[in-house]
């Protein structure tokens, strides 16, 4: 936490850091050690605070008692909240809180009391919680900054990263056939990874416990038809107004928008081209310094999350988090070792084992960065010089690449929201929103920036996209950092590969080219 400060300091300039001692500090322990540290901190001190001040029984003295009531008692235990009051009149009356969702009529969160029953919510808030209840809904506060923090930075990131991606391809003639051949490969590995991704969370279930309840609000919405539904995200696709959209954090209208905006950019050329990427390029550099600089923050926001779900909901949490990181794992590691190479095996006509080994000095550096734009200049001397692939092609396959194509990112984010909904409403989501939750991973892949912790950011849409509240992203967060390690390399992997197909479909075109000219 400690080292988190010290780290912002650095984006102040090295002014303040006297020459020739290099913040020794922060040299010794790498971020994501400090998230480890936070994390397992956050949970411990959460843990030990459920368990010896999880539960709090208060009879209210009569003359503490608000005027319309003559008795007021309040149980608070981790997942379970009574409130038992007597009206002036001599009415008995409560209100219960039931995270399981067992009891009809309960409210399923504290926040949802305050709607139902805000006096109820006021009494127990006033005289009822529990230490841990206290503590961790303090630490919630403290951790919903950082999340903030995460939301701000989330639409210059994305329109600057796009702009750049999509500008940096040079003049619209140079666009044409690889345009299409690469756009054509990101989508088809992108979709690959997604439905790997959605049939695993099928399977394993990871956010359904044995005590889940129906999920009575899912169903709900599944009385929308699956054409509507998929009609109001093209829509949003086409914003009337970009702007609103922008003020509003209409993510999917950003993303359209930015990536029709830089394609005519692409297509006028010449000083606006110019300008527009230096303008994008000035932007997306300090969107970067401003958001690792956020990033540094995240020991101490993830220690204060996991200390907020765990003082208050206990150690079976981690219970579901153990199956999260499987699905997730075994997911990306079905895409990158059997999917990917098998393209490279019969599109591309490559050795996917020396096509790997060529590569691996990059996958490395991606694993131990979690960042695709910090390993790029590795990832293309890779592919030029140990794989062989021509430099025309990875000098446009690899830096759009980065920018847009991240299977393993799509992957986890339709993972990791589609648990979330499983721990939100205790059962699947339908049909209907898993394919909702499908395109928008694919769209917010796309917007994603390739750096530690970008998917975060960016599941902040689909979240939206299928009414899940974001603050249950605290859940996740605690492992995002090695969930982000094996994406990452997945999403490095995947723009190694779209060079060597793209490089092998270009040659047979410009073969059959030449074989129809002669
Ligand atoms: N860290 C990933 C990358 O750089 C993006 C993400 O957070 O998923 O590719």
């Amino acid at each position: 936490m400690f080292f988190s400060l010290l780290r912002i300091i650095q984006y102040r300039g090295p002014l303040l850091r006297p020459k020739g001692k290099q913040n020794i500090l922060m040299m010794k322990l790498a971020l994501h050690w400090q998230i480890a540290i936070g994390m397992t901190l956050g949970a411990l001190i959460g843990i030990s605070l459920n368990i010896y001040g999880g539960t709090r029984t208060t009879i209210v003295q009569v003359d503490e008692l608000p005027a319309a009531i003559t008795s007021l008692e309040i149980h608070d235990s981790s997942n379970h909240i009574r409130i038992d009051w007597t009206t002036a009149s001599g009415d008995k009356r409560s209100a219960i809180v039931d995270g399981t969702r067992k009891t009809p009529g309960a409210a399923a969160t504290v926040d949802e009391l305050r709607h139902t029953q805000p006096e109820a919510a006021a009494w127990f808030h006033q005289f009822g919680r529990s230490t841990a209840r206290v503590v961790g809904e303090t630490s919630q506060l403290i951790g919903n900054l950082f999340l903030r923090l995460l939301q701000m930075v989330a639409v210059p990131l994305i329109i600057t990263s796009l702009i750049c991606g999509i500008t940096g391809l040079g003049d619209a003639a140079s666009l044409g056939g690889m345009f299409l051949r690469t756009i054509l490969y990101y989508i088809c590995t992108s979709a690959a990874a997604i439905t790997i991704g959605l049939v695993a969370v099928n399977i394993f279930r990871p956010g359904i416990t044995e005590n889940a309840a129906p999920a009575v609000q899912v169903v709900e919405t599944a009385g929308q038809s699956l054409g509507t539904l998929l009609f109001e995200q093209v829509e949003r696709m086409i914003p009337t107004n970009p702007i609103a959209a922008i003020a509003n954090s209409h993510f999917l209208s950003i993303i359209s928008f930015t990536l029709a905006f830089s394609i005519f950019a692409v297509i006028v050329g010449g000083k606006t081209l110019k300008a527009v990427r230096a303008a994008a390029e000035a932007g997306f550099e300090v969107m970067m310094a401003m958001t690792m600089a956020i990033i540094a923050l995240a020991p101490i926001g993830v220690l204060c999350l996991m200390l907020f779900v765990t003082a208050t909901q206990g150690p079976a949490v981690f219970a579901s988090l153990f199956w999260y990181l499987l699905t997730v794992v075994a997911a990306l590691l079905t895409h990158a070792l059997i999917v990917l190479p098998l393209i490279l095996r019969f599109v591309a006509r490559r050795d996917p084992i020396a096509y790997a080994k060529a590569l691996s000095p990059a996958l490395l550096t991606a694993f131990s960065s979690a960042s695709s734009n910090g390993t790029l200049p590795l990832t293309m001397a890779c592919v030029e010089n140990r794989a062989g692939v021509d430099n025309r092609i990875s000098s446009f396959v690899l830096p759009l690449g980065a920018t847009i194509n991240m299977d393993g990112t799509a992957l986890y984010e339709a993972v990791a929201v589609l648990f979330i909904g499983q721990l939100y409403y205790g059962a699947v989501l339908p049909l209907e929103q898993q394919l909702i939750v499908a395109i928008t991973a694919l769209l917010a892949s796309i917007g994603a920036a390739g750096i530690p912790h970008a998917g975060l950011v960016m599941m902040i849409v689909i979240l939206q996209a299928v009414g899940l509240p974001i603050e249950m992203q605290g859940i996740i967060l605690a492992v995002d950092r090695v969930l982000d390690m094996f994406r990452t390399s997945v999403n490095v992997w995947s723009d190694s590969c779209g060079c060597a197909v793209v490089a092998a479909l270009e040659q047979r075109s410009s073969k059959n080219r030449s074989v129809k000219t002669t």
